[in-house]
Order: C-alpha cells, then sequence, then structure tokens
C-alpha cells in the first residue's frame, strides 16, 4: 500500500539501513568522488561521480520532494527563482514562443522579460483567469505554458487542468510554480503539469534561514531540466540541504496551523470597516473558491488585503509599530508578515483593478489573539491619522 501524505513527509528520502541507523541523512562535505579503477571512472558506474552532479544528501531531498511532488525526478537549485529560470531555459530556445501567466511572481516576470527576450524568446502574457480559453492564444512554436495558481499578491486561481490540456494539444509543456500551495495541498502532475516548481526556501525550509529551489518533472521532462540542470552548474551546500530536510519533516504540521490562522486572519480583515477586499481563495466569497476547492486540499497562511484608499502615512502608522507582524520579503517561515504591495505598471495582459493599496500577510505560528490585538492597535493608529 503507497504510505499516505503524513507518512511519506516522516519517511521520504530516509535510509537510516546505509548509514548505520542514523535518523538523519549526514552532511556529505565534497567536490571529489574517487573512483576505485580506471574501468569505473570511464564507465562512471557508481552513484556519485562529482559532487556538483549529486551526493547522498542532496539525492535524500530530491528523493522526498519527488514523492511529495508526485514527480519522477527533482533537481535543486541555489534559490527559487534558478528554479523558474532554469526550468524556462530547458524547454525554450530562440524562436520559441512562452505563454506567460500575468500574475508570475515579480521577478521571475524580470527573468522572462530581460534574459528571455534577449535570448530571442516570445514573452507572452496571459490572464490568470482564462482557464481553457488559453486555447486561442496557443501558436505552432508555442512549447511552455506557465501558471502560478493562486497569482502571486493578487491571488487569482488558474484551471490548471484546462491549461495542461491545451498546452498538450498544442504540443507544450506546463511548468507550474507551486509554491503557494507546497506539495501538500496541491499535487501538480495529478492536475496534468510537466514540470512543478518549488521556492525551497519558503514552507519546505519553514525557518526563515535557507535559500533554495527544486524542479520536479515528469519522467519524460525530467531528462530535459537534467541535461540543463548539469550544463548550468546548479547546486547547492549540503549544509542547507540538512537544515531544508529536518524543517521540512513537520512540514504537515506547520501548514495546518498557517493555514487556519491564515483563514482566521482573512476573515477577521474581511469584517475591517477599513478594508475593500480580502484576497484569499479558501474564503468561499472569492471568485477562485470553487478552483480552490476543487484542485486543492488546503491553504497556505499567505494571503492579501485591497485596503480602501488612503494615504500612505497610515499604512506606515499601522506597519511601522507592529510588535508581532515584521516588515521583510520571503514567507513560509514560522514567523507573521507583512508587506505593503503595489501592483500598479505590472500587468500587462490585465491591469489589476484595485480600490486601493494592498497589504500581504503571511500568518505565522504565533498565538492568533496576540496577532489580532496587534493588528487592532495597528489600525487604531491607521485610524488616527486618518481622523
Ligand atoms: C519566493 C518565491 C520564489 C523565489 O524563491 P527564492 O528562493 O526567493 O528565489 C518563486 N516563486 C514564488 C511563488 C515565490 O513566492
Amino acid at each position: 500500500m503507497k504510505p499516505k501524505q503524513d507518512t511519506l513527509i516522516v519517511t521520504a528520502g530516509r535510509h537510516p539501513d546505509v548509514h548505520f541507523g542514523v535518523v538523519n541523512t549526514p552532511v556529505y562535505h565534497a567536490s571529489t568522488i574517487l573512483f576505485p579503477t580506471v574501468e569505473a571512472m570511464k564507465t562512471r558506474s557508481q552513484p556519485y561521480t562529482y559532487a556538483r552532479r549529486g551526493t547522498p544528501t542532496l539525492a535524500a531531498l530530491e528523493e522526498a520532494i519527488a514523492a511529495l511532488e508526485g514527480g519522477a525526478k527533482t533537481v535543486l537549485t541555489p534559490s527559487g527563482l534558478a528554479a523558474v529560470s532554469t526550468a524556462l531555459m530547458a524547454f525554450l530556445k530562440a524562436g520559441d514562443h512562452l505563454l506567460m501567466v500575468d500574475s508570475v511572481y515579480g521577478p521571475s516576470r524580470h527573468f522572462c522579460d530581460t534574459i528571455l527576450k534577449r535570448n530571442g524568446v516570445e514573452v507572452e502574457y496571459y490572464d490568470p483567469e482564462i482557464g481553457s480559453g488559453i486555447a486561442r492564444h496557443m501558436k505552432p512554436n508555442t512549447k511552455v505554458v506557465y501558471a502560478e495558481s493562486p497569482g502571486s499578491i493578487s491571488f487569482e486561481m488558474q484551471d490548471i487542468p484546462a491549461l495542461a490540456k491545451a498546452a498538450h494539444e498544442g504540443g507544450a509543456k506546463l511548468i507550474i510554480d507551486n509554491t503557494w500551495a507546497s506539495p501538500l495541498y496541491f499535487k501538480p502532475f495529478e492536475h496534468g503539469a510537466d514540470v512543478s516548481i518549488q521556492a525551497v526556501t519558503k514552507y519546505l525550509c519553514g525557518h526563515s534561514d535557507v535559500m533554495m529551489g527544486a524542479i520536479t518533472a515528469t519522467e519524460e521532462a525530467g531528462k530535459t531540466v537534467l541535461a540543463t540542470h548539469g550544463a548550468l552548474g546548479m547546486t547547492v551546500a549540503p549544509d542547507d540541504v540538512y537544515l531544508v530536510l529536518r524543517g521540512m519533516r513537520t512540514l504537515s504540521v506547520r501548514l495546518e496551523r498557517h493555514m487556519k490562522t491564515g483563514i482566521a486572519l482573512a476573515r477577521w480583515f474581511a469584517e475591517r470597516p477599513e478594508v475593500a477586499r480580502v484576497l484569499h481563495p479558501a474564503l468561499p466569497t472569492d471568485p477562485g473558491h470553487e478552483l480552490w476547492k476543487r484542485d486543492f486540499t488546503g491553504a497556505s497562511g499567505l494571503f492579501s488585503i485591497v485596503l480602501k484608499p488612503c494615504p500612505d502615512a497610515a499604512i506606515a502608522a499601522m506597519l511601522d509599530h507592529l510588535e508581532y507582524f515584521g516588515m521583510g520579503w520571503s514567507w513560509g517561515g514560522y514567523e507573521s508578515l507583512i508587506v505593503p504591495q503595489d501592483l500598479h505598471g505590472i500587468r500587462t495582459a490585465t491591469p489589476a483593478a484595485l480600490e486601493g493599496p494592498i497589504l500581504r500577510i503571511h500568518a505565522g505560528l504565533e498565538d492568533l489573539r496576540d496577532l489580532i490585538a496587534d493588528l487592532e492597535a495597528g489600525f487604531a493608529r491607521f485610524n488616527a491619522i486618518i481622523g
């Protein structure tokens, strides 16, 4: 019987039998790996040949992520963004056409608008809510449809099976950035993806102390990913891998709490007079709720709120003195975060129609009552400015 997900989180990638019974895979610090004979060197007839191409430590994490995502093969990259750029480079060359979602993570968009365009790839942004309408944008040279669901900052849900169908009918691959749901709450390969990307930096690591990415692929797409990953010289540090493996074992219990606190905060914000809208697909009022319910098994702790129009000074008064919500990039650690965001002038396919400024919130593992008290005090400072 295939182990259930929570069992997999605990067991995947672990081989105590080959490590003298030690529960966790040891940290192999290596560059050179020795061959016993000329013959072995010529035929590369051993599992590890050079540390840039793998060690038992890296293999443990690759195996675990592949198992959780439900893909055939995983490779690791020095950041989530490097996973995005490597996956795109693996499938695109000069003259190819890329369909990129308009709500994509900002630095991924920057990579497309600079390196990809400079190298002759035609980049077209599409409406995240396009669904099967994507078929009308497919061209004979479309090689990749790229999705991120829900969208960065704006949280639109995407119809992944519809995108997969259109991509495959047109001979293109579907690449998904699956960071928001983590491999636990969305199974990309059961919904038609060829490649799934994780910013491991976020929930898999979970402790705000490692930069890393992962690309997981089907057997067939995996060969293309591996070739490009190898050619680019992508690798990661073993101590970082150890930290991720350690953090990952508690992913399920952490995520459950991130989800609960995130939904509770989203509901609380929805009742506030200062808030125009809450962008969280797990709320029944959200336009993406039906897709989320159909395809996802949970929500992470990341969502946004759209404030009613207000002066910058009110936002500064609120955020500058919060006690438990930190202001900083990234998310997925154990701590709560809040960041002001601006989507104006970024979108090209579907300008985001927003009533006012956006705040993106990451619900950490603190007590909900402390978080709400912190935000209540913040809104009191906000309202003192507005008068
Ligand atoms: C953070 C993030 C990335 C990039 O990860 P880094 O490790 O910061 O490079 C990619 N995609 C999404 C959706 C992210 O949130």
